[in-house]
């Protein structure tokens, strides 16, 4: 892909109203129209489209700024570039657009095929099985989407004479395009009875349920394509590919890191102090651990093989479990008693990190 702001000819930081008029320029410049008999005219106009495309839309902008990417390369948006790639449809309603939309005919200002499928933790953690519903357009199985009830012939269409296409300037190049016909959806043929299922349209709207399995370890922002499951057809009558994006939700108690599980557990001085077990909570479940005795707050505990599974090889991460020392704040008068025993008993003693901290303390003021 060529960089989006040279195909332009403009400079990194320009506005969205220049951007908008560097295309109007290009457009015009590169329109296969105005360069009859040229072949790689229509290469040029849609590189040109595209680049405004990104260039356009702030999110695909900053994308591409930060990693270099073009969101036309991969999944159901294609990338051919041939003229239909820009068709304006900006003045189509909406469900005159899903169509158009639906027999290839791409309207810019749509987005990807997405399905935000939300897991917990836990589900991402240990792997799972969901199913998934969303709307789609199918093709009417009445009519075989011919769009004229069964038994009944199809004519020429009025509107367009049967091209499918009709002229038209409207939008932001002042020079005529052709676009697909809204009489008949760019088929060129009318039914003359339409089909009751789909109201002569060949496409109704169908609920498609999915069950999509999601490995152990799936993490946060994976991008799941299902093959020939988006809900759009593309101009061979196949269907686009259903792009399926991961949110892992946030664990009250649980943070991943790598095929790691962090956590973080309150223990009392006391435990701190003389060591004891404890009981934390697991992926599985719950296990007891042993808090060494002089266990400083913020030490790392370790659980091997209590993590998330390793991608690449056998076996799992471990849990961390970081401790850190509560101090009581609620004293009965037996405990304050005790504690300052406890402080007379350690008296002038520094413990080890005291006594590191004196020393750097003296290091700082000479
Ligand atoms: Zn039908
Ligand atoms: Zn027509």
């Amino acid at each position: 892909m060529r960089d989006p702001y040279e195909l332009l000819g403009v400079r990194r930081d320009a506005t969205q109203e220049e951007i908008k008029a560097a295309f109007r320029r290009a457009a015009i410049k590169h329109h296969p129209d105005r360069n009859q008999g040229d072949p790689t005219a229509q290469a040029r106009f849609a590189e040109v489209n595209r680049a405004y495309q990104i260039l356009s839309d702030p999110g695909h902008r900053k994308n591409f700024d930060r990693f270099g990417t073009d969101p036309f390369e991969r999944g159901g948006v294609s990338a051919t570039g041939g003229i239909e790639d820009f068709v304006d449809l900006s003045n189509v309603d909406g469900v005159m657009g899903d169509i158009l939309s639906a027999f290839g005919i791409k309207n810019p200002d749509r987005k990807k095929v997405e399905y935000r499928l939300e897991l917990s933790f836990e589900e991402a953690a240990l792997g799972t099985t969901r199913e998934i519903r969303y709307a789609r357009l199918e093709h009417c199985k009445t009519c075989g989407s011919s769009g004229a009830a069964p038994g009944t012939p199809m004519t020429s269409c009025r509107n367009c004479g049967g091209r499918g296409k009709v002229r038209s300037s409207q939008g932001l190049i002042p020079i005529p395009l052709d676009r697909p016909c809204p009489a008949c959806f760019g088929r060129g043929k009318m039914a003359q009875t339409p089909c009751v299922s789909c109201r002569g349209k060949g496409l109704t709207k169908q609920t498609r349920t999915l069950e999509v399995s999601l490995p152990a370890g799936i993490e946060h922002g994976t991008a799941r394509v299902v093959e020939g499951e988006g809900n759009r057809i593309k101009p061979g009558g196949t269907y686009t590919d259903l792009e399926i994006q991961v949110v892992v939700l946030p664990h009250d108690l649980f943070e991943r890191d790598g095929d790691d599980v962090r956590c973080r557990v309150p223990i009392s001085y006391v435990q701190a102090a003389l060591g004891g077990e404890i009981t934390v909570p697991t992926l599985a479940g719950k296990a007891k651990v042993r808090v060494p005795p002089t266990t400083q707050s913020g030490s790392v505990l370790r659980l091997r093989g209590q993590g998330i599974n390793h991608r690449l090889r056998a076996g799992k991460g471990d849990q961390l479990i970081e401790v850190f020392v509560e101090v009581p704040v609620e004293l009965s008068s037996r405990a304050r008693e005790l504690l300052v025993e406890l402080g007379q008993e350690l008296g002038e003693n520094l413990q080890p990190q005291q006594r590191s901290f004196m020393e750097k303390l003296k290091g700082l003021f000479g």
